[in-house]
């Protein structure tokens, strides 16, 4: 919620100092998102905030339950629309991946957001309350949450990082910054500016391609942020920071996944210790590209491998129900599409 203005609104009537923290822990730890639940408050303070805050600003249009998924349709305040993933496979802790923009900006040629085009950013409002709610619906704080949804979180900077901050007060929700994940698409000022938060937050870099002119084709936005200068801003991230940077590699039929681009990919990582490559199976969505088979990948894999490079296979959930990474996708009337 508004938390300057919620804090104004109780100057100014001269509300006891106690009561901003008995609001703020309503919301933030019991999840109560309605005024007129907080019983302790006076019936006058309530219909003074119900008409003034919005507790929480995420309208429930669809909830469609996938195997292992669930993957949630908000409309925002303004109408526009986003898509919200609660992943459940893994039993220790759930994922929720949230969007940090309407659309994206970066029109990568095999993503559905990025077919999209990019309508606008997310306030840090809107950020939170994708985690807030599914915390309330799966009675449970403590997840995982990783900026992978739709839009391009460096581009989202300071909402961003407000919503990091309202996530982790210790105050409130009091999420562990180690259970946080920011995915980019390669924004060197952002990475840059990150590097010196000096948070411990994790960092991946979708990478996609292990060469200049293929990766401008299918990610424009090399073309501003050349390979050439991520990987020297990723040395300097790991050397700065000395934790693990992930790199997501989709692996595209006939385009990046032969023997020539694994070599070119090894030489790229130069055997830097902490990189970490995350293989993921291309997700159809309606772009010319497909998913390397198996065998494909396994061959890649394999390669990488040998050369001492840190390797993992991520397995893709939600498809059924379009709800895999690079998947969401909305319209402006507030539909699922694709
Ligand atoms: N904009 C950020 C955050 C979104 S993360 C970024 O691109 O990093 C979305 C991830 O899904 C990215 O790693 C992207 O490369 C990957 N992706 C996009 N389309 C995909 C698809 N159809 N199948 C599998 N992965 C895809
Ligand atoms: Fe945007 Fe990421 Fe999709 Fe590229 S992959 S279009 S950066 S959301």
């Amino acid at each position: 919620m508004d938390i300057e203005k919620l804090k104004k609104i109780l100057e100014d009537r001269g509300e006891p100092k106690y009561r901003f923290s008995q609001i703020y822990k309503a919301v933030f730890f019991d999840l109560i998102f309605d005024f007129s639940q907080m019983t302790n408050l006076s019936k006058e303070l309530r219909e003074i905030l119900s008409k003034e805050i919005t507790p929480f600003s995420l309208k429930i249009k669809t909830i469609q339950k996938g195997k292992e998924v669930d993957k949630d349709l908000f409309e925002l305040e303004d109408g526009n629309c986003i898509e919200t993933v609660l992943m459940k496979h893994n039993y220790d802790r759930k994922t929720v991946c949230i969007s940090s923009q309407v659309g994206c900006p970066l029109g990568c040629k095999f993503c559905a957001t990025g077919k999209m085009g990019f309508i606008r950013n997310l306030d840090s409002q809107e950020i939170v309350d994708q985690v807030l709610f599914f915390a309330k619906e799966e009675k449970d704080k403590k997840l995982n949450v990783v900026f992978m949804g739709m839009g391009e979180p460096l581009l989202n900077y300071d909402n961003v990082l407000q919503a990091i901050r309202v996530l982790n007060d210790k105050n409130g929700f009091n999420l562990s910054i180690r259970s946080i994940s920011i995915s980019t698409a390669g924004i060197i000022p952002g990475i840059k500016k990150l590097m010196n938060e000096n948070l411990q937050l994790n960092l991946a870099i979708s990478l996609n391609s292990p060469n200049e002119k293929q990766r401008t084709e299918i990610m424009p936005v090399n073309q501003q942020y050349s390979l050439k200068e991520l990987m020297a801003v990723a040395k300097e991230y790991v050397k700065k920071t000395n934790k693990k940077l992930f790199f997501e590699y989709v692996l595209l039929d006939g385009i990046n996944d032969d023997l020539e681009s694994s070599k070119q990919l090894i030489k790229l990582l130069d055997k830097e210790p902490l990189f970490h490559i995350n293989l993921i199976r291309y997700n159809n969505t309606s772009t010319q590209f497909r998913s390397s088979s198996i065998k494909t990948i396994e061959k890649f894999k394999k390669e990488l491998e040998k050369n001492n490079i840190n390797v993992t296979l991520r397995y893709s959930f939600g498809k059924e129900i379009k709800a895999a990474c690079g998947q969401l996708s909305t319209t402006s009337n507030c539909f699922n599409v694709d």
